[in-house]
């Protein structure tokens, strides 16, 4: 357990320390992005700055640090901000909790050496959750790693690592003649379909890290009973800290059992206008009501900020950090009924993630 008090101002004090014994880099952009995110943004014009080449190698901080490599709500491409992943990076190991679009991107701007993942969980299969782990295990492959990368989810990961492979297979069959290279792909990307339960349960466990998972609340009975895909929270325990990644889901009581005590709870969360939308468009057509459908889906399956704060009260966390925003399109994110919203029920910290924040 952090002995340190998780408040806004400690993390980014913390942040500022831990500058001193390594790269400074993702650290003062996380402050500068906390500081000022709409001159950031429009200064920005939404892109990363590009990596500095050559200092990822050396990146070893000690203890748990939480990168946010992106916390848009998706499907969908936007400039200021990379579908959700988060690294939590123990001693200097990186391990990624979901891999979304421009995760890879964002990996290297925090100077996360992507050839030094070993370990991927994914929440479940959406694509906003998954679509860089393609472009994350190629550059692993044409990198030249031999050790494998294990990919833990809930049921379809498996599925998915046979994706990969496939998707290796030209290019490797290219350079394997033309370059003489080694791996096979088959050898290096190995799927472990992780069962969703009700009570927490092991993951796996190394030197570093104990992960836990429960089955949260994303995919709703209807449609839970008509297939085999499953949605899960995901808790890190290491020496010092601790994490809970709830996943994309509505309230959900088995999070909150996932999350008991824990140092920082990262939640995702919709805006409540956002779910009202959606209500009210299924609302004007009752036969939507019986139906699968997008806006069923949006306001059936995500945490207003209200469910957010319930389920850090009842898990009694430490630190909220809000991810995976989703509001209605077009809009910027209204930060402050986000807030609010969370701190009708929460009396802690609550900070609104930003891609890039370290934690
Ligand atoms: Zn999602
Ligand atoms: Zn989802």
């Amino acid at each position: 357990m952090n002995n340190q008090k998780p408040t806004r101002r400690n993390i980014l004090r913390g942040a500022i320390g831990l500058a001193g014994l390594a790269s400074a880099s993702v650290i003062q952009r996380a402050v500068a992005q906390q500081a000022a995110p709409a001159q950031q943004q429009g200064a920005r014009g939404g892109g990363n700055r590009p990596a500095r080449q050559g200092s990822s190698q050396d990146r070893v901080l000690p203890g748990m640090q939480i990168v946010l490599l992106g916390t848009r709500a998706g499907p969908g491409v936007d400039l200021k901000r990379a579908e959700t992943s988060t690294a939590i990076v123990v001693d200097g190991t990186p391990y990624l909790v979901d891999c979304g679009y421009g995760a890879l991107r964002n990996m290297v701007a925090a100077e996360i050496s992507p050839s030094k993942v070993e370990k991927i969980v994914f929440t479940h299969l959406h694509n906003d959750h998954t679509a860089d782990l393609p472009a994350l295990a190629t550059l692993q492959w044409s990198g030249g790693r031999s050790k494998p990368l294990d990919l833990y989810g809930p049921f379809g990961t498996e599925d998915l690592a046979r994706a990969v492979v496939a998707y290796c297979k030209v290019d490797a069959g290219i350079r394997t003649v033309d370059e003489g290279r080694k791996v096979n792909p088959e050898d290096l990307f190995i799927g472990h379909n992780v069962q969703a339960t009700s009570t927490p349960l092991k993951i796996f466990k190394d030197d570093k890290v104990e992960v836990s998972a429960i089955e949260n609340t994303h995919y709703p009975e209807h449609s839970r009973s008509q297939m085999p895909y499953r949605s899960i929270g995901v808790r890190f325990d290491s020496e010092k800290r601790s994490v809970v990644i709830s996943g994309d889901t509505n309230f959900s009581a088995n999070l909150v059992k996932l999350a008991q005590g824990v140092d920082v709870f990262i939640c995702e969360i919709m805006e409540q206008g956002t779910r009202d939308r959606w209500l009210a468009q299924v609302a004007e057509n009752p036969d939507l009501l019986n139906k699968a459908s997008i806006g069923r889906h949006v306001s059936e399956t995500h945490a207003t900020p209200e469910d957010v704060g319930r389920m850090a009260a009842e898990a009694n966390v430490k630190l909220v950090v809000l991810n995976h925003q989703l509001t209605n399109a077009g809009t910027s994110t209204p930060l402050g009924p986000l807030l609010e919203g969370v701190r009708k029920f929460y009396s802690g910290e609550v900070v609104l993630g930003e891609d890039l924040l370290m934690i």
